[in-house]
């Protein structure tokens, strides 16, 4: 398939999640109307770096469907500008690309397939057995008496009375159980979402997809990563795997950095979200420019420049504050302080993830570095 793409600096877009955009430039500005009066909508996105006096484009993207736009035109000038909003859908590799006389990006791409494991063991439990194992995990049950105003006078833990599990029969196969637990998605989801209530105590489970393509993505989005370890995630055909190397990363990492310095800025417990959608969302500023933007109760080693301003605020009732490194005075994101009475929490800090950089404790067992990357014609 061929789509026109929409290349943006230290923004990854993941499936299911919502790209903002804004442009004044009338090239781009006619390529979103086109996309806009096609019958599918859709535009492909790819992350873009400057990397040794050169832009470098990602070879994986993902496609976006336009939900919502507005077109503007400033009758002085002339200048019409649009603001979209649009929804992350599938995941593509980039085959190949040219630019078109009007410099848009034409794409030719290859969607990528999500492949569901499935219970390996299944064929080999009989229906009786599909019966008695349907809770496995569930290693004992509570039998409770309560007298008659409803207070427990006694608690008795039963043990299962059949030691019959939905991994048994692994014994009939050449890998032990323990093989197969490490890729049953009911278990993988259950670590998954107690490693997120680790992170943050208000993340309750039910808010979180059940599916667990869609708990992939959802987690691909919102732990602050690089670049290189997001693409990694997005590289990745299966959702358990996706979780599974996502579990590893949030077991090695409880910082966060300055991406150019390496200093201590913000840990994995300040992490909070302030939108439904989850703690990491992209805004768009006045310049058209994206920001994938984290929210953090608490933030080290950064120092406030001007004044607070309440002008185009991302979040209604909060001025913002530019903060920087401060000791390599990189941009790191804004303090935003309550401006009303009622209005909880006070104040919290909006981070760029493209500032920051997880702090792992051994970097050198992460992915490889470069492979999703490819320098821009
Ligand atoms: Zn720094």
């Amino acid at each position: 398939m061929e789509f026109p793409l929409v290349t943006l600096p230290g923004t990854i877009l993941v499936p299911g999640h919502v790209i903002p955009l804004y442009s004044h430039n009338q090239h781009e500005v006619a390529m979103l109307k086109s996309v806009v009066d096609s019958p599918h909508k859709t535009f492909g996105v790819v992350a873009l770096r400057f990397d040794q006096h050169r832009h470098i484009i990602a070879s994986i993207g993902t496609t976006a469907e336009i939900y919502s736009v507005k077109n503007e035109t400033d009758e002085a000038s002339g200048i019409s500008t649009i603001t979209v909003l649009a929804q992350g859908r599938q995941r593509f590799e980039l085959i190949e690309y040219r630019r078109t006389i009007t410099g848009v990006l034409l794409g030719k791409i290859r969607i990528l397939p999500d492949a569901e494991l499935g219970n390996a063991l299944y064929p080999l439990q009989s229906s009786a057995q599909r019966r008695l194992c349907c809770h496995s995990d569930r290693e004992e049950d509570m039998k409770v008496a309560m007298d008659s105003k409803g207070r427990i006078i006694s608690c008795v833990r039963m043990k299962p009375r059949s030691k019959l599990t939905r991994f048994s029969n692994a014994n009939l196969t050449w890998w032990p159980p323990w093989v197969y637990k490490m890729y049953d998605t009911e278990l993988v989801m259950k670590r998954i979402k107690t490693a997120l209530q680790k992170w943050d105590d208000k993340l309750h489970p039910q808010k979180l997809p059940s599916d667990a393509t869609k708990l992939s993505y959802w987690v691909t989005q919102n732990i602050p990563l690089d670049d290189t370890l997001k693409l990694h995630l997005l590289s990745i055909n299966s959702p358990i795997q996706r979780l599974r190397c996502a579990l590893g990363i949030m077991d090695k990492c409880s910082v966060f950095c300055c991406q150019h310095c390496n200093k201590d800025i913000t840990g994995m417990s300040s992490i909070f979200s302030m939108s439904v959608s989850g703690p990491l969302s992209a805004y768009v500023n006045p310049g058209g420019h994206v920001h994938e933007t984290v929210t953090v109760h608490e933030a080290h080693n950064l120092s406030l420049q001007g004044r607070p301003s309440t002008e185009h605020s991302w979040f209604p009732g909060y001025a913002w504050t530019i903060a920087q490194c401060r000791h390599c005075y990189s941009h790191m994101g804004w303090k935003f302080t309550a401006t009303r009475k009622e209005l909880q929490p006070r104040k919290f800090w909006g981070l760029c993830r493209s500032s920051l950089v997880p702090g792992m404790a051994d970097l050198n067992e992460g992915p490889e570095q470069e492979s999703s990357w490819t320098p821009v014609m």
